[in-house]
Parts: structure tokens; C-alpha cells; sequence
């Protein structure tokens, strides 16, 4: 059993209790306008190249097997992607860390040899493994086997999902899982589309199905301004979230601007332009608005 990686981060301590190794499967059905991790979206194995870490050594282009790489003296490096094999190579021989192959087929085993180098810290910190993406869902059969090999070593997990798959999908696959984070980016069905990409409808379905099946979960809301900034969109997912039972609170995420270099790298425009971020400070006045709609609203810190 594989999945397809593209980052495993240790000693994480924001994506549940504790001390945390976070692995990110690639893949993703939503195209959220600020998603932070853009490399995470296609399914399949990405090639990123950071011009500002570049300093034009030349050895990608002379080590580059397919001949993929050349230098533009307008334009400086160009890979051109329709003869690159994705083999990695020039990842290796660039010293400063200007090329990154995102995405990696690996074992469940291989997998839990990386988690378990941490299961003292997991111990003694009440931590564990979170499973982020990209949607884990999508590569769900991977994800139910892995929480299965955490489980025999007694290991806590999480998992960070849309929520956007099938029925079926989500309570094979969380039935195991300790602590759910899901998003709702927003209440309004047409304004999820427009920005996301699909409907809410699935979400919110899922979210009080996993309520139904007693597991735990956090919902966090993205606050992304001239999308769900507005008080009333705010007032109306506090209100939504007030009927689950099972819900520990709701926790914001306010915008802010960290993947922008990961756009350019992959060649790609970054939808939110010069939005500016959101400061923590300036979204205290929502833990309020929570009480008035009973329910904990917690900030935080990006
Ligand atoms: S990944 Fe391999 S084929 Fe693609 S540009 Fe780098 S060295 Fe060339
Ligand atoms: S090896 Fe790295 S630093 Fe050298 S030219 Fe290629 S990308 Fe730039």
C-alpha cells in the first residue's frame, strides 16, 4: 500500500495536542483561492523552482539528464516541463535548495519508520501523527492503513480533511481516527463554490455525520477577507456549528500570505494579489460573537 507524499514535518505543534509528526498527502478535489500549500492540489509529482534562492551555478542544466533546463537571458532558468522525467536529479545537485520535487510515492512502512523516530516525545507530550494534505480522503485506503499501524503502536492520530468525499469514504476511514479538523470556508452554497471550487453541501453533510459517530473535532474557518469577513457570514457558521454535540470549538485562521513563493515556483499566478494579511489581534472581538451564538471560538496564530 502507497501513498503519494509531499511533505512529512516533525516536532509540529499547531495540528493537534502535543508534539506531532504531520504527513501531507498530495492531491486535492477544492482550489481554495488562498490555499497556502499549492503544491498539494495535483494528484501527481511537481517540479518547484525558487528563482530568489538561485544563484545561476549551472548544474541543474549540466546535470540534467533530458537536456530540460536552459538558461534565457531574459528570463534566467526555464525548465521546460514536457521533457522533464520529474527524476529528481537536478533537486539533488542544486546546493541551494533552489529546485524541490514535491511528491513521492511511499509505503505505509516507510511511513511509520519516519513517525515512529518520535513516539517517545508522542509519549510524553500526549502527541502523535496528524494526516494532512492536499485531502487525505482522496487517498483513503492509504490513510485507514496507516492510522491502522499507529493504532497498534499506540499511537494518537489526527487528521486534517474538506470533509469533500463520499459518505462511505469518511466513515470507513475516520471510524479509527482520534481528532477530526474540518473547514467551513463558508455557509453560503454559491460562495463556497465561487471560491473552493464545489459545493458545501457535502461538507456540511459529513460534518454532522461525523458528529453522528461521536468523534471529536475541531472546525476551523479561514478568515479571508472579501470572502467571509463579514460579521453575518461569521454569525451564521457559529450558529450552524452551535447544534453539533460532539464539537470542541471552532478556531480561526486568519489569511495570511506564506505560500505566495510556492505559486511562483510552480509558475503559477497567486489568485489573492496583494491582499493583506490578517493579524490575530484584530479577530479577538470573534470569540465574542461565538459566546452570543454558544459556541468557543479560539483565534489563531496565523
Ligand atoms: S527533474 Fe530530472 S528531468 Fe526534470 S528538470 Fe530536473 S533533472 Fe531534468
Ligand atoms: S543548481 Fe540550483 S542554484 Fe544552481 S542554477 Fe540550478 S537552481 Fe540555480
Amino acid at each position: 500500500m502507497t501513498g503519494i507524499i509531499f511533505s512529512i514535518e516533525r516536532y509540529a505543534i499547531e495540528d493537534g495536542p502535543g508534539i506531532r509528526t504531520l504527513v501531507f498527502l498530495k492531491g486535492c478535489p477544492l482550489i481554495c483561492e488562498w490555499c497556502s500549500n499549492p503544491e498539494s492540489q495535483l494528484h501527481t509529482p511537481e517540479l518547484l523552482y525558487f528563482d530568489n534562492k538561485c544563484v545561476s551555478c549551472g548544474r541543474c542544466v549540466s546535470n540534467c539528464p533530458q537536456g530540460a533546463i536552459h538558461h534565457d537571458r531574459n528570463f534566467g532558468l526555464i525548465t521546460d516541463l514536457d521533457r522533464c522525467t520529474l527524476c529528481g536529479l537536478c533537486v539533488e545537485y542544486c546546493y541551494y535548495n533552489a529546485r524541490e520535487l514535491s511528491g513521492k510515492e511511499m509505503t505505509v512502512e516507510q511511513v511509520m519508520g519516519i513517525v515512529l523516530r518520535d513516539k517517545l516525545f508522542y509519549d510524553k507530550s500526549n502527541g502523535g501523527l496528524t494526516i494532512s494534505g492536499g485531502e487525505p480522503l482522496l487517498q483513503s485506503a492509504f490513510v485507514s492503513e496507516l492510522i491502522e499501524a499507529c493504532k497498534i503502536q499506540d499511537i494518537s492520530t489526527a487528521i486534517e480533511t474538506s470533509l469533500y468525499a463520499d459518505e462511505q469514504i469518511v466513515e470507513r476511514t475516520l471510524n479509527n481516527v482520534d481528532l477530526i479538523f474540518v473547514d467551513i470556508k463558508h455557509i453560503d452554497i454559491f460562495k463556497h463554490l465561487d471560491h473552493t471550487g464545489v459545493s458545501n453541501e457535502k461538507i456540511l453533510n459529513n460534518i454532522r455525520l461525523i458528529d453522528r459517530m461521536n468523534k471529536n473535532f475541531i472546525i476551523r474557518v479561514p478568515f479571508i477577507p472579501g470572502v467571509n469577513d463579514d460579521i453575518e457570514t461569521q454569525r451564521q457558521i457559529y450558529k450552524w456549528a452551535a447544534q453539533l454535540k460532539n464539537l470542541k470549538h471552532i478556531e480561526i485562521l486568519p489569511y495570511h500570505r506564506l505560500g505566495m513563493g510556492k505559486y511562483r515556483a510552480l509558475g503559477r499566478e497567486y489568485p489573492m494579489g496583494d491582499l493583506k494579511p490578517v493579524l490575530k489581534k484584530e479577530l479577538l472581538f470573534l470569540s465574542e460573537i461565538g459566546k452570543e451564538c454558544g459556541v468557543e471560538v479560539r483565534i489563531g496564530a496565523l
